[in-house]
C-alpha cells in the first residue's frame, strides 16, 4: 500500500510511499483524506503551493494529559487538537475519546470538517480533537477530571471566535457541559458559544442531539429518489448517530433489517422494531441479546442483501477486502471515513451510489452552527425552525453535489470534495497571503 504523509505533500502529484508495515488506522484515514484532496485539487487545477497549504493543518497541538485514577495512581494519556483550516471562519469540529485515536486520525478528521463546513455553506474552518483513552474504562469522576485537564491543556486554542469543539465518538452532552464550565471558569464568565452539543439548560439547541441522524435520513431519502416504503436498511453502529438514523429511516417507512454495535449484530429479515431495540440497548448496554432478532457475525452486516447500508461507526470499515461483497445499491456514510479509496473505486465500478460522509453526516455540524448562532445572539429558536434550516442546508448541498457529479461525470464523493475544496481555495485566493 502506498501511503501519503503530510510531510511529503509538496509531492502530492507524485505520492511518496512508506512501508506498509508502518501503517496505522490513523495513517490510513489521513491517506484517504489526502487522496481525496489530491483528486479534487487535480480536477480544479490548483497549483502546488495551494495544494500543500490545503494538505497541511494550520495548527496542531499534542498534549500529555495527567489523570488521577480512583485508586490514587496517576496515568498520562495523549490528547490532540488540530485546526486544519481557518480561512472561512473559526475552526469547528468534535472531540473524540477513543483508545486508537492518534494525531494522524485527528488531522484527517479535521480536514474532513473543513470540506464539510465549506460544502454545506456554514462559515467555519475545520478542526478535530481527540484523547487516546477508552471512556468506558473510566468512572464518571475520572472522565470529568480527564476532560477538564485536556481542555485546560488546549485552552489557548479554543474560544467562540477561534475554535469551537463538539461531541464525537466517545463524548456526549455531559462532556460538552464540562468543557463549557472549564472554559467559562477560566474566562471569568459564562461562555456558552465555546462549545456545541451542550445540554439544553446551558444553551444547547433543540434538535442538536438527533441532528446528524436527521441529516443521514434526509440524505438517504434524497439519494433513494423513490418512496422509502419497504426499502431495506442495515446500520453499522448503534450509538449517537446510528440508533437515531435507524429510527428516522424506520419512521419514514424503511424496513431496518439489521444493526450492529460493539456488543454484536442482530438481524430480523421482516424488520426490527427500532424503538424496542433502542430500549433494549439502553438497558443492557448494547444490541446483543435482543430477543426478537437473530444474532449475526458483526462483519456480515456490511455484506447483507439490503437496499441501503449506513456505516455509522468508525473509519476504514468498507475496504478492498469486503467492498466486492457489498450488495447494497446505496451507501450513506453516517461515520467519517468509513470507505477506503480502494473500496470507493470498487463500489463506483459496481454502480453503487455512495453518499459521502462530508455530505451525509453534515447534519451534526449544521445544527452545531445553529446552536452557536443562537448562543452568540443569546436567543433560541423552536425545534421547527431548527429542523427547517437543517433540511434546507442539507437539501441544497445534496442538490449541488448531485448536479456537479452529473455535469462532470464524478462520483458524489468526488463532487462533494471538489465543491468543498474549491470554496476553501477561493477564500485563500480572495484573502491573499500575509505578509
Ligand atoms: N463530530 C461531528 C462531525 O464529525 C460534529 C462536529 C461539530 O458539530 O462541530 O461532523
Amino acid at each position: 500500500m502506498t501511503v501519503m504523509v503530510p510531510s511529503m505533500t509538496p509531492a502530492l502529484a507524485k505520492p511518496a510511499s512508506i512501508p506498509s508495515d508502518l501503517t496505522t488506522p490513523g495513517l490510513q484515514a489521513l491517506d484517504s483524506a489526502l487522496r481525496q484532496l489530491h483528486h479534487a485539487a487535480e480536477h480544479l487545477g490548483l497549483d502546488d503551493g495551494l495544494r500543500t497549504m490545503l494538505a497541511t493543518p494550520r495548527r496542531s497541538l499534542t498534549v500529555s494529559v495527567p489523570l488521577r485514577r480512583e485508586n490514587g495512581q496517576m496515568d498520562v494519556v495523549q490528547g490532540f487538537r488540530v485546526q486544519h483550516n481557518i480561512s472561512r471562519g473559526p475552526a469547528k469540529g468534535g472531540i473524540r475519546f477513543h483508545p486508537a485515536t492518534d494525531i494522524h486520525e485527528v488531522t484527517a478528521l479535521a480536514m474532513w470538517m473543513t470540506w464539510k463546513c465549506a460544502l454545506v455553506g456554514i462559515p467555519y474552518g475545520g478542526a478535530k480533537g481527540g484523547v487516546a483513552v477508552d471512556p468506558s474504562a473510566l468512572s464518571s469522576r475520572e472522565l470529568e477530571r480527564l476532560t477538564r485537564r485536556y481542555v485546560n491543556e488546549i485552552l489557548p486554542l479554543i474560544g467562540p471566535e477561534k475554535d469551537i469543539p463538539a461531541p464525537d465518538v466517545g463524548t456526549d452532552e455531559q462532556t460538552m457541559a464540562w468543557i463549557m464550565d472549564t472554559y467559562s471558569v477560566n474566562t471569568g464568565y459564562s461562555v456558552p458559544g465555546v462549545v456545541t452539543g451542550k445540554p439544553m439548560t446551558l444553551g444547547g439547541s433543540l434538535g442538536r442531539a438527533g441532528a446528524t441522524s436527521r441529516g443521514v435520513q434526509i440524505a438517504a431519502l434524497a439519494a433513494l429518489g423513490r418512496s422509502p416504503e419497504g426499502v431495506t436498511v442495515a446500520v453499522q453502529g448503534f450509538g449517537k448517530v446510528g440508533a437515531l438514523a435507524a429510527q428516522y429511516l424506520a419512521d419514514a417507512g424503511c424496513v431496518v433489517v439489521a444493526v450492529s454495535d460493539v456488543s454484536g449484530a442482530v438481524h430480523a429479515p421482516a424488520g426490527l422494531d427500532v424503538a424496542a431495540l433502542r430500549a433494549h440497548a439502553d438497558e443492557s448496554g448494547g444490541v446483543a441479546g435482543y430477543p426478537h432478532a437473530d444474532a449475526m457475525a458483526h462483519d456480515d452486516l456490511l455484506e447483507l442483501d439490503v437496499d441501503v447500508l449506513v456505516p455509522a461507526a468508525l473509519e476504514n470499515v468498507i475496504t478492498a477486502a469486503n467492498a466486492p461483497r457489498v450488495r447494497a445499491r446505496l451507501v450513506v456514510e453516517g461515520a467519517n471515513g468509513p470507505t477506503t479509496p480502494e473500496a470507493d473505486e470498487i463500489l463506483a465500478d459496481a454502480g453503487t451510489t455512495v453518499v459521502p460522509d462530508i455530505l451525509a453526516n453534515a447534519g451534526g455540524v449544521i445544527v452545531s452552527y445553529l446552536e452557536w448562532v443562537q448562543n452568540m445572539q443569546a436567543y433560541s429558536w423552536s425545534a421547527g425552525e431548527v429542523e427547517l434550516k437543517l433540511r434546507d442546508l442539507m437539501e441544497s448541498a445534496y442538490g449541488e453535489v448531485r448536479t456537479l457529479a452529473g455535469e462532470r461525470g464524478l462520483t458524489l464523493r468526488q463532487a462533494a470534495h471538489v465543491i468543498g475544496v474549491d470554496r476553501v481555495a477561493e477564500a485563500h485566493r480572495v484573502r491573499g497571503l500575509y505578509p
